[in-house]
């Protein structure tokens, strides 16, 4: 497939950046000196890929023209335009390149170019590279944090890697390290939750997993720590509202894992939508600058997000022009632009102005080269289509993605009816707006060929084969029932003798109408959507057991289910094997072992409610509602159950560079072979500023034979225990500390012991 395009200007010059013998740094050095400021700039500059912008030129609605359309984009700019561009080395990047045909295609246009510099081809590869059809669909981040295996998700990197490598793509605008503590936010899908640590731990592994540990990204690809900083606790939960959030929290809450990706070489960031207290981020030097690149050491590049360098005018109105916006991002620290014209040729103005000097773009289109090359794009840009078809989809992805699948879904409540016998029930009948389709996996996918996913009907037909396994059809989840509806399902239900309602909400984005979480489908309420509550007190009525499911990415209020149903389970969105581990788990073939890694409220008045939250938070309770939430953070039920004991310190007072041992018994004391996720919380007991009443510090997923017991230790370094202080140092405090230790945050399910610090 590779063609060597040699044109004639190029022939008689060096081009050392073509040895692969010589060193990254030199390549870029002699490529650099080669370019003109115009291509340098398009280094910088990102662009949609030509089969997307296609379907937009026919396709798109007013609402997704407006939403998308900040210059006149689609149109004022056809695909065959954008492919001259390329031609001409005028776009450095680009996204949504969907199609493996698609990436070669504009390879070999990039090959035509006077200095054949490859393309960086990105994409949203969110939990799997679900944007590509046929990939394999992991279950979303807030399921994966839900299994609090971080092996796990660093092997689901991997994977993703090849799949995307041999799909044609290098770059995944992925982890989302935001820390989601608003569930009105539709994103919290794509999060790890509500917890700095827990975050912090998936955004790294998962970091690991795509990027691989060192500096060499061939088999790999790059990274994008996104989104900087505080998008999921904007106004009302609304994306892209502004975020007002204190520098003792951004530090203590939302930048941990942030700085952890950083350490770990995440290669690429993003800049979030909103504003952060009153400066918007895609114009924050102290976000991208000061904090990233000066305290935190960051040496990769910075990515706009879709349309938002515009938004400093259109939205924001910070900026009086679009080339005044461009101009303010450079100076914060952006690196490159994405998706759009405009921003090349206004920024060479600048430069040729002299507002922004030209060492400050070869400061960009250099770390953006280094990527190519790290990348192995100058040696071989190009997929091979003959082997695409054996890296995706593997049988051996396929099992992770199952096993990701049993270890996340989590049992809420069970009043012994699970597991299902599976002899117990002739007649089971499976209904709900989630039961059947694809909405088990969740954002940022594409629709799938069937064969690849197992549905919840689907999966409980596979495992009872013998059962007559009826599914009945609800609608999409806004329907408005009819009485006529209402009346068939609790019949059904009757005539049955065991109901599963597949319920919760729907973040398809390729079903644009009928989606309600997700990116930009934020919610002013915790409850089920439409008719969904309403249809399950139907089928209770049958007077036949009812099982809830809830396919999900957000924490729900569903306080009058968990009261009045026997069993309860989230199985988030557990992607292509959803189903298939769903129905393992009812049937008692695989035990849950999910924990929740948010807390879920019981109605929105609640929120934010966090199980970090300060000692003052409930010093007064509502008048009418309960005060607490509905479930805890670190919250799951299991088949089997576990005791604590004999929770013991090594030594219990730790100076500057000490590390505490702590072990603690555990006990499977139920009647069959289970997981346990074991946690430890500390609290500060008394500090300079208030502290959290507990901080996840550490956690264990192990395996328990019935009856067996066994130790476990855990490892907290002197360091793990500081504080931001009245100036905002680190320090760590003399005193008194509470460790607790246990199967989930709440007091109840914790043993305790203190230790000092000197
Ligand atoms: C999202 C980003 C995403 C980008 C490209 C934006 O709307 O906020 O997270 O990476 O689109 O798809």
């Amino acid at each position: 497939i590779l063609t060597l395009f040699l044109c004639a200007s190029c022939t008689t010059q060096n081009r050392d950046y073509t040895n692969p013998k010589l060193p990254i740094e030199d390549r870029v050095d002699n490529l650099l000196n080669k370019m003109t400021l115009e291509e340098k700039v398009a280094q910088m500059a990102q662009f949609v890929g030509l089969e997307h912008m296609k379907k937009a030129e026919q396709n798109l609605s007013a609402e997704e023209l407006a939403n998308n359309d900040a210059q006149g984009f689609y149109e004022n700019l056809h695909s065959s335009e954008v492919a001259q561009m390329v031609r001409e080395g005028k776009i450095g990047s680009f996204l949504h390149v969907t199609t493996i045909e698609e990436a070669n295609h504009l390879q070999e246009l990039a090959q035509e170019s006077r200095l054949q510099i490859p393309l960086l081809i990105g994409i949203d590869a969110i939990h799997g590279n679900g944007l590509n059809r046929g990939a394999t669909v992991y279950p979303s981040p807030i399921s994966l944090a839900s299994t609090w295996d971080t092996t796990l998700v660093k092997t689901i990197g991997r994977q993703t890697a090849k799949e995307m490598r041999a799909m044609g793509a290098q770059w995944t605008f992925s982890p989302n390290i935001e820390v989601a503590r608003d569930p009105r936010w539709g994103r919290v899908g794509e999060t790890f939750g509500e917890d700095p640590k827990l975050v912090s731990d998936f955004g790294v592994k998962l970091i690991q997993g795509l990027q691989g540990t060192d500096s060499d990204f061939t088999d790999n690809v790059i990274a994008n720590a996104k989104h900087a900083i505080g998008g999921g606790e904007s106004v009302n939960g609304l994306n892209a509202a502004p975020a007002d959030i204190s520098d003792h929290s951004l530090r203590e809450v939302f930048l941990p894992p942030f700085k952890a990706a950083i350490e770990a070489g995440v290669y690429t960031a993003m800049a979030s939508h909103n504003e952060i207290n009153g400066v918007p981020a895609h114009a924050n030097k102290w976000l991208l600058e000061n904090l990233f690149r000066e305290e935190y050491g960051f040496n990769g590049f910075v990515v706009s997000d879709w349309m938002d360098i515009e938004r400093l005018k259109d939205l924001h109105r910070v900026a009086p022009t679009y080339k005044d916006a461009f101009r303010q991002t450079i100076e914060a620290g952006m690196d490159m632009h994405m998706h759009g014209p405009g921003f090349t040729p206004k920024v060479v103005e600048l430069v040729e102005e002299g507002v922004i000097s030209e060492e400050r773009i070869n400061k960009s289109a250099r770390r953006i080269l280094e990527a190519k090359f790290r990348l192995g794009l100058f040696e071989d840009p190009f997929v091979d289509e003959d082997q695409f078809e054996n890296a995706i989809f593997t049988d051996q992805h396929q099992e992770t993605a199952l096993e990701a699948a049993h270890e996340s879904i989590v049992l809420l409540k069970n009043d012994g009816l699970l597991p299902l016998g599976k002899n117990k029930y002739d007649n089971i009948l499976v209904t709900g707006p989630n039961a059947n389709n694809q909405s088990i996996l969740g954002d940022w996918v594409l629709e799938q060929p069937e064969d690849n996913i197992t549905t919840v009907f689907e999966g409980i037909r596979k495992v009872v084969p013998e059962a007559n396994v009826e599914f009945l059809e609800y609608g999409h989840i806004k329907s408005k029932l009819s009485e006529n509806k209402f009346e068939e399902a609790r019949q059904k239900a009757a005539k049955a003798d065991l109901t599963v309602a597949v319920v919760g909400e729907n973040s398809l984005r390729y079903q644009y109408r009928w989606k309600t979480s997700g990116e930009n489908r934020d919610a002013s309420t915790v409850k089920l959507h439409g008719d969904q509550l309403r249809y399950i007190k139907e089928l209770k009525k049958s007077g036949k057991p009812v099982v809830v499911v809830l396919v999900n990415g957000r924490p729900l209020g569903v306080e009058w289910i968990s009261e009045n149903v026997p069993a309860l389970i989230e199985a988030w969105e557990p992607g292509a094997k959803g189903g298939q581990a769903l129905a393992e788990i009812l049937f008692g073939e695989v035990n849950p072992s999910g924990k929740l890694p948010i807390t879920f409220p019981r109605n929105v008045g609640q929120i934010m409610q966090v199980y970090n939250h300060k000692p003052s938070q409930y010093f007064h309770h509502y008048v009418l509602d309960e005060t607490g939430p509905l479930f805890h953070f670190g919250y799951g039920l299991s088949y089997t159950t576990f005791e604590y004991s004999d929770l013991s310190i090594a030594d219990a007072t730790l100076e500057k560079g000490d590390t505490l041992e702590v072990s603690v018994d555990i006990t499977n004391t139920g009647n069959r072979k289970g997981q346990e996720i074991a946690q430890l919380y500390i609290q500060d007991k008394y500090a300079s500023v208030t502290q959290p009443v507990k901080e996840l510090k550490g956690y264990q997923r192990l395996t328990l034979e019935k009856g067996e017991a066994k130790t476990v230790t855990f490892t907290i370094s002197y360091d793990d225990l500081g504080l931001f202080d009245r100036n905002l140092n680190y320090v760590v405090e003399p005193g008194e500390f509470s460790l607790m230790v246990g199967g989930s945050s709440r007091d109840e399910d914790l043993i305790q012991k203190t230790f000092n610090t000197k």
